[in-house]
């Protein structure tokens, strides 16, 4: 990676990993629920948490089924109710004949913390609209003043550093206004030389990192792309010839094509002084 020129970052979850919007969306959820499932979508989201429950990171929720699948590539290799008992081959095989296609509404893929509690609330009953509005309500949160952000020191010091070394590009699914409160709070405003908004990534990263490429006159040999969203950010770029570095704090990628895997900001702050700046 010593021919490195262009750094493209992910925004949520690659600069800042504060999970205090996850529990006041959780919150959210819960309150739109019935005073007797409160109780259980509590039980259920301390036990995702401690890791002992059958929704998992890296499953999907099937919502329109109330089940829980393990899979590869989409291809469904186990199910489970939602409390636990394991589905039959045959019911998978004939549920689930394609590869299963995600989408924010029915079939989740808990890719990360955003959807354990969004899966919660719909096996107890919210609508999706319900949902969408409690998503909505907490990025509204998130840019109020009530809403602190601090940046991971030694990262925002990383970051300082590469911006006058690097172009540094930002590359996020969200909309401009969110992206910039969140840039400002976090002291970051000043370090991208380049802004992609409601980038629609996985769809359109390779679109966008040709675009960057032509723009800033920049081989794909000369990109890194950093991200927490192996689909999004990691594998697109990877397939084009970019380096790349996945955030992966969940284990969920282990054989995968990331030139790096760390576990976190703390680790990604290491690996970018050592590879970049030294
Ligand atoms: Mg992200």
């Amino acid at each position: 990676m010593n021919n490195i020129s262009t750094i493209v970052f992910d925004l949520d979850g690659t600069l800042y990993e504060d999970t205090h919007h996850f529990q006041y969306y959780a919150d959210l959820l819960k309150n739109k629920l019935p005073a007797e499932k409160q109780t259980t979508f509590e039980e259920d989201y301390k036990a995702i948490e401690a890791g002992t429950h059958t929704l998992k990171m890296g499953r999907v929720y099937d919502a329109k089924k109330d089940l829980i699948l393990a899979h590869n590539d989409g291809k469904v290799s186990r199910g489970w109710t939602w409390g636990g008992v394991e589905v039959s081959q045959e019911e998978l095989t004939s549920y689930y004949p394609e590869p299963l296609q995600f989408d924010l509404f029915d079939m989740l893929s808990i890719g990360d913390l955003w959807w354990v509690p969004v899966s919660i609330a719909k096996h107890y009953g919210l609508s999706s609209e319900e949902a969408y509005a409690a998503f909505l309500q907490t990025r509204e949160h998130m840019m109020t003043d009530d809403f602190l952000l601090e940046p991971l020191a030694e990262f925002a010091n990383v970051l300082e550093k590469l911006h006058k070394k690097y172009t540094l590009i930002l590359m996020t699914n969200s909309p401009q206004t969110d992206s910039d409160v969140i840039l400002k709070k976090l002291g970051f405003t000043s370090y991208f030389h380049d802004k992609i908004y409601e980038a629609n990534k996985p769809v359109h990263t390779a679109d966008r990192l040709s675009y960057i490429s032509k723009e800033h006159h920049v081989p794909y040999s000369q990109m890194l792309s950093v991200g927490d969203n192996y689909i999004n950010e990691i594998l697109p770029a990877a397939l084009l010839g970019c380096s790349t570095i996945c955030i992966d704090p969940f284990n969920l990628f282990k054989e995968s094509e990331a030139t790096y895997t760390v576990s976190g900001l703390s680790e990604l702050s290491k690996l970018l002084d050592k590879s970049f700046l030294k």
